[in-house]
């Protein structure tokens, strides 16, 4: 079960939420989580500490290159079940979806978007037409699933009541943070408010009790933050009509957020009866998919068959390394080394101890690298995202508080330190916490590699595997995606051509 707080539970929002920042956390202390979501400490002493970045001297700045405009795979394997009369056509463009013209105009201006993409086209029908059924939608990673559901909030909002309306409930304060921006930009013309609920830093701390009640239209944030300011009164949930889960499987599941998420879902309830609910994912494992359908009624869905969610553009490749030592160089001599060539690259590690091993590492022969995870201040974390979202930074290294809903379209290359493992809280599962017997968590890879090859761009993904025990884990990645994940030998050559074949080099 993941602590409330724990995804976000330091500090600040330097952005222009900065007022809603001023929430939540006392001023005084900055708490080291005993664990966040998607980030564990290692069980030995001492790690929570600091990665602090390296100096950006040895790398040059990127230059990013907007690639033409990009089509996902036609291929894109959706089925929709309906219920009700209610006929539902899919939309070919955005004018067949009867969007405001401000709406329209922060499609097309701001965000660029020429035709709504496939999850686009089949969910906004069934989000935007009376009677606003609930909808469970899964899409693959990096199909625009954001956009489905702030539409959905911008088309519900009504701009004239200056009231909390649309609520979005998201796993990181990152994502959060993320999602706020896309729903500035795509509302610009609208005049809509907006305000990111997510934990205060100390410098910008203001007493719940002295703050005056939200009146932001849309209301964008963590769990914890939201479920504090409803039960402090400040945040009104009695105008409220539409209810987003993003990452809904990670949010309603046992070891994720299910409790704030069934608390704020039932509160919701009370005071509207008739709120729309909408959970999007990549993922719906079986045990959270049957429990969502639980959860909420009346519903559509959305889903697609777990071997068919594999990306077509990001190819899965795997080095056997024969020790920890060799996983770096293969980091350092096989990639770094091809430097300019790469786009910008993810290195995933499961623990805030790793991330801080292979920083140190990676900075003391000389390379630049940046690190995020959750024990940093959100200060600090909030510069990382920033440096590396504008392009400053080119090797983020991060625990899985970046695994999901992270976009960035620049990032071609997303390498395994390790493979992402099933979290058991039970204190027997505990003691084998990372040792052989733990199971790989096949969701939290699946989001890992749709890090690279947003919206059907090209993607490479590399593996490292040392020993019988994650060679096995691979396998068991490999026969629940059916995913081909190609062994590449640890060769200059070998691993060239391998990024050749993915279209990187
Ligand atoms: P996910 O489905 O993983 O949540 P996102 O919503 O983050 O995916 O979208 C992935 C990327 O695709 C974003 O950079 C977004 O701007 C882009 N995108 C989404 N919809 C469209 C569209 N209709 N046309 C062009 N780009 C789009
Ligand atoms: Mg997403």
């Amino acid at each position: 079960m993941a602590d409330p707080a724990a995804p976000d539970s330091t500090t600040s929002n330097a952005s222009s939420a900065a007022s809603a920042d001023a929430a939540t956390t006392p001023p005084v202390v900055t708490p080291v989580p005993k664990r966040a979501w998607g980030d564990e400490e290692d069980d030995d002493v001492g790690d929570a500490g600091d990665s602090s970045s390296a100096p950006s001297e040895y790398m040059e700045s990127l230059k990013i290159q907007d690639e033409k405009t990009l089509e996902e795979p036609e291929d894109s394997n959706i089925t929709a079940v309906t219920t009700g009369d209610t006929p539902y056509s899919s939309a070919s463009t955005f004018e067949d979806l009867n969007l405001s013209p401000e709406i329209l105009k922060g499609l097309y201006v701001e965000m660029k978007f020429q035709k709504p993409s496939k999850i686009q086209a089949i969910s906004l029908p069934m989000i935007l037409t009376p009677p606003y059924k609930d909808l469970i939608a899964q899409a693959h990673n990096g199909s625009g699933k954001t956009t489905c559901f702030v539409l959905g909030m911008l088309s519900r909002v009504d701009v004239n009541l200056k009231a909390p309306q649309a609520f979005c409930i998201c796993p990181t304060r990152e994502l959060a943070m993320q999602n706020i921006e896309v729903l500035k930009k795509m509302g610009k013309y609208t005049g809509i408010t907006s305000e990111c609920a997510v934990p205060a830093d100390s410098a910008n701390y203001v007493p719940m009790s002295k703050r005056p009640p939200i009146t932001a239209q849309v209301v964008i944030g963590t769990p914890g933050t939201i479920k504090k300011w409803m039960s402090s009164r400040k945040l009104g949930v009695s105008c409220v009509k539409i209810l987003v889960f993003d990452e809904a499987d990670h949010m309603l599941s046992e070891d994720g957020f299910r409790d704030d998420s069934l608390r704020i879902m039932r509160d919701i309830e009370k005071s509207s009866p008739h709120c729309q609910v909408l959970l999007f994912s990549a993922t719906f494992d079986e045990t959270v998919k049957n429990f969502v359908s639980r959860v909420v009624k009346d519903y559509n869905q959305l889903f697609v068959k777990k071997e068919e969610l594999s990306l077509e553009g990001v190819k899965q490749y795997k080095v056997i390394c024969p020790d920890e030592l060799a996983k770096i160089r293969v980091i350092k001599d096989r990639i770094f080394e091809l430097g300019e060539k790469l786009g910008q690259t993810i290195i995933f590690v499961r623990t805030r101890n790793s991330a801080s091993m292979l920083h140190k590492a990676l900075v003391d022969y000389g390379y630049d690298v940046t690190t995020i995870q959750g024990a940093l201040t959100t200060e600090h974390r909030d510069k990382i995202i920033k440096e590396f979202k504008d392009g400053l930074t080119k090797v983020l290294i991060s625990t899985d508080l970046l695994s999901r809903g992270f976009d960035q379209q620049q990032v071609n290359l997303v390498i395994n330190y390790d493979l992402p493992l099933k979290y058991e809280s039970s204190s027997e599962a505990m003691k084998f916490r990372s040792s052989s017997q733990s199971e790989p968590n096949y969701e939290v890879y699946l989001h890992r590699i749709g890090r690279a090859g947003r919206f059907g761009r090209k993607g490479a993904v590399f593996n490292l595997l040392c020993g019988d025990v994650e060679m096995m884990r691979m396998d068991k990645i490999q026969n629940h995606f059916n995913s081909e994940v190609t062994e590449v030998r640890d060769s200059d050559e070998d691993i060239q051509a391998a990024l050749k074949t993915a279209g990187l080099l």
